[in-house]
């Protein structure tokens, strides 16, 4: 028992008394700043040493009480009425041990009396906390109430201010709301009249059984340092603890009304807010979406697809067992579990499903119908094509009405004297002709070789047959600068002989004419001769349908946008069609045919210009009009991923480059740079060249290429990757500019792709560094090994080729296998070094960081010299 009242009571000590305490001496603390310092000490030694005493340290303070307050003569708040009796007695002149028997008593007394009352003030104190809090909650209910009505609610606190002003005559103390406990501490001391600060709340209830000391302590200080509170306490203390309201507390319940009116009312008003919103969001049903879902499709896509958070298919990804990132791609049976675990319906599509098909899309016979045929001049450079296109273009009865307005365009049709079409395409080399013709794009009917009749046969004249004869396109030889006193047309037949083309004239099936650009001869001959072949191919197609059209020529114009060249292959293309192209979809905006007049509609083997499209497509692309722009977005986005994913899969080209990258990656150097260029057939060019720039060591990365002017993405792009931009006929728009300044980014204009590649071949050597050259100054063969100095071993040897010197490099090789690289470090010849040796004699020598040596081995040394480099 003593143990449990010892320990509260030690903790407490710190709490309830001040160190002077323990010093002997109390400083008490009155209301005005009144002090008076008691001496304790000897009292309390005594009360210690007292046996039997329950918890004596305890009692202590409560004896103390008496006997500070019987030696001063202002009367302590803290022992209240209670204890005048002690007060009185103490100072009738006893004699010490009087005293303190006298007090011991008394303490003891006054102990027990304490403990007994502290039990029933703990009890009544607890009824009452009880009740409190019960009113509390009432008042708080109310107040809630009164917030709700906030004009009620003030005209109510001001009435109850009101009554409480009338009701108690002294304010009560800031702590008045919350009385009750702290006057059940109080108590003991203070004869249950005032509330103890509520500081000490917490010391008290604890042990509000066991530790009767304990509260008959705390008023000593408790007192002392609540007085002042605690005469107004008195005063008010009852009607307080009845509920009812002082001044004070009315005007802090009146001001705690007001605020928590205000408080109450936003709350309200949120809560109102809250249950508005949640009561909308709420009856807002899950939209079940029917979610096409490919072969297979990134999460990103999907949860796009799905309209979710991709974070939250990769949680539900988790769940399955799979952990990927958004970037991932899935397969379409995984992509089938998400859809139904988020509770959309999936539509399973396959890639043929996407992608238009057009092979098994044959239109009936009945609906063919003639059309002009499609004539792509080729030849030798320098033979004549463009002359002779232009001289053709000038028998085109339409353009002469129209005034020879001419535009430039990869394509024109002319009309002939008789009333019919024919459609020629102004190829720029036969490359691009393959190129198209590997796209599929095999538009040509009819091919046209110019050859000059001065020149003869020439390598590309070759070529082009060669693309002909691949094509399965029927040629007619067109032997052209016959005006020319030079030309010799025979020799030009004959010639066609070794080539496999046998024209009329040597009675071949292959039709010849011979022309003149420039005096217009045989043009007319040409033409029918065209027609004919035309006549013969029975060309047809069917114009009543969505149009299909393949792409001659496409370029990002600076106002029109991007622009292409088509030519319809079946099909009527119109105004407003939304159609595919590559990778590109679009609407037709506008379409002007090659004499630059607006047309509505573009029918079988009419060249077209097309405006609207989304961005620059490929010569050769094939065009389609599809039935919605939604289809056409989709096919055009599927072709994309297709296209990424190809040029991604393109980088290793075979198992061994793909080996060797794997193996020299460390050792490549990479010359990243970013393309941009006017048309796409550039791009292409450019790419090609640079990719032949690359070798084993050093390779071209092209991080980005694409048609039109170098923008802020190309700047930060490059810049990232400390590339330059190479700019082909084109110019970076302003704020690439301004980015380009900042970032310090390079820049390659240039409008020749010989002067780009000569020029990234110069820069791509400069990062490559020098090259390092040996020159093999000497071989020598190992004749016997002897020791030299204390570890190494020295070599003799008989130079066999050149000559030795000291300091070159060496390298010894064993059944020509290396086994070191090293240097010559010593060089000597009859104990006497030497800087040279020369075939035929013999040497000794010692090799820097190698004693691996044996007779028969073979050294070579070389010279070792840096270079600089040229690529290309
Ligand atoms: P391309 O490179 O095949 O397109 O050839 P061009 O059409 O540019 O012609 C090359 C050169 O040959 C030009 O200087 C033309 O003037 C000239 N040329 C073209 N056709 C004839 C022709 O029929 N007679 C003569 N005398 N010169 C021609
Ligand atoms: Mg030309």
């Amino acid at each position: 028992m003593s143990e449990t009242d010892n320990k509260p009571t030690l903790g407490r000590k710190p709490l309830g008394l001040k160190r002077s305490v323990e010093a002997g001496e109390v400083k008490q603390t009155f209301s005005h700043g009144r002090t008076n310092k008691v001496v304790v000490e000897v009292k309390r030694r005594k009360l210690i040493g007292k046996p039997g005493a329950e918890a004596a340290s305890e009692a202590a303070p409560a004896a103390e009480k008496p006997a500070p307050e019987a030696k001063k003569s202002a009367p302590p708040p803290a022992p209240a009425p209670k204890k005048p009796a002690p007060k009185k007695a103490a100072p009738s002149g006893e004699t010490p041990q009087e005293r303190v028997a006298r007090l011991q008593r008394e303490a003891e007394e006054e102990r027990l009396r304490l403990t007994e009352e502290a039990r029933r003030r703990e009890d009544e104190a607890k009824a009452r906390e009880l009740e409190e809090e019960k009113r509390r909650a009432e008042e708080n209910r109310r107040a809630e109430e009164e917030a709700a009505k906030a004009e009620q609610a003030a005209a109510a606190a001001e009435k109850q201010a009101a009554e409480a002003a009338t009701g108690t005559p002294a304010p009560a103390p800031a702590e008045a709301p919350a009385p009750a406990s702290p006057a059940a501490e109080a108590a003991p001391a203070d004869d249950a009249e005032a509330p103890a600060p509520r500081r000490f709340t917490p010391v008290a209830r604890p042990e509000p059984k066991k530790a009767e000391p304990v509260t008959a302590k705390k008023p000593a200080d408790g007192g002392k340092k609540a007085s002042a509170n605690r005469g107004a306490d008195r005063k008010g203390g009852d009607r307080r603890r009845d509920g009812k309201l002082t001044v004070t507390r009315a005007l802090n319940d009146d001001e705690g009304a007001r605020a928590r009116s205000l408080a109450a009312l936003k709350r309200a008003r949120e809560k109102e807010r809250r249950a508005h919103f949640t009561g909308r969001s709420q009856p807002r049903e899950k939209q079940v979406r029917d979610v096409v879902v490919p072969e297979a499709i990134t999460v990103q896509e999907l949860a796009n697809r799905m309209a979710e958070k991709g974070a939250d298919l990769v949680k539900a990804l988790f769940n399955l067992g799979m952990m990927v990132t958004v970037n991932q791609t899935i397969d379409q049976d995984t992509a089938e579990l998400l859809v139904e675990e988020f509770g959309h319906n999936i539509t399973r599509v396959s890639e043929s499903d996407i992608d238009i098909d057009t092979s098994g899309d044959v239109d009936a016979d009945e609906t063919l119908k003639p059309r002009p045929p499609v004539v792509t001049i080729m030849g030798h450079v320098d033979h004549g094509k463009t002359s002779l296109l232009d001289a053709l273009r000038g028998t085109d009865v339409v353009r002469g009405e129209a005034g020879g307005i001419t535009q430039h365009m990869g394509a024109y049709q002319i009309k002939t004297k008789g009333g019919d079409l024919v459609t020629f395409l102004d190829t720029p080399g036969h490359a691009a002709f393959t190129a198209m013709r590997a796209r599929g794009a095999n538009v040509t009917d009819i091919v046209v070789l110019v050859v000059a009749a001065d020149d003869g046969i020439m390598p590309q004249t070759v070529e082009a047959i060669n693309h002909t004869k691949a094509a399965g396109v029927p040629m007619i030889v067109a032997i052209n600068k016959v005006d020319k006193p030079e030309a010799n047309v025979k020799k030009v037949r004959e010639r066609l002989l070794e080539h496999e083309v046998i024209v009329e004239e040597l009675s071949g099936d292959v039709q010849d004419v011979e022309v003149s650009a420039k005096t217009g001869k045989g043009l007319d001959e040409l033409i029918e001769k065209i027609l004919l072949q035309a006549e013969f191919l029975e060309l047809k197609a069917n114009p009543d349908r969505d149009a299909e059209a393949t792409v001659i020529e496409a370029k990002l114009d600076k106002g029109k946008g991007p622009v292409a060249t088509v030519l319809v292959t079946r099909g009527t293309l119109k105004r407003g069609d939304v159609f595919v192209v590559g990778t590109q979809s679009g609407r037709v905006r506008a379409m002007n045919d090659d004499k630059g007049r607006q047309v509505k509609e573009a029918g079988p083997a009419m060249p077209v210009e097309v405006l609207g499209l989304g961005g620059v497509p490929m010569a050769g692309d094939l065009l389609s009009v599809v039935e919605n722009e939604q289809r056409a977005r989709e096919v055009s986005e599927y072709r994309q991923e297709q296209a990424t994913a190809k040029r991604t899969a393109m980088a290793p080209a075979s198992l061994d480059t793909m080996f060797s990258a794997l193996a020299d990656k460390q050792n490549v150097i990479e010359y990243p740079v970013v393309i941009k260029a006017d048309v796409q057939g550039s791009i292409e060019a450019i790419n090609n060249a640079l990719h032949n720039l690359s070798n084993d060591e050093i390779k071209v990365r092209i991080l980005h290429s694409g048609v039109g002017a170098i923008t802020e993405t190309d700047v930060t792009l490059a810049s990232a990757s400390n590339a330059p931009i190479v700019g082909f006929n084109v110019r970076p728009n302003a704020k690439a500019r301004q980015q380009i300044e900042q970032t310090k980014t390079p820049m390659l204009y240039y409008d020749v792709i010989y002067e780009l590649t000569e020029e990234i071949a110069k820069q791509m050597a400069g990062i490559w560094g020098p090259e390092r050259v040996e020159t093999v100054v000497g071989r020598a063969e190992v004749k016997q090994v002897f020791p030299a100095g204390k570890k190494d071993k020295a070599a003799g040897l008989l130079v066999v080729e050149g000559a030795i010197r000291k300091g070159l490099h060496a390298r010894l090789t064993r059944n020509d296998v290396i086994v070191s690289a090293t240097t010559i470090a010593s060089l000597r010849r009859f104990k006497d070094d030497v800087d040279e040796v020369r075939t035929g004699l013999e040497c000794g020598v010692v090799l820097a960081d190698t004693n691996d040596i044996r007779a028969g081995d073979q050294l070579e040394v070389f010279e070792v010299s840096e270079r600089e480099r040229t690529i290309g």
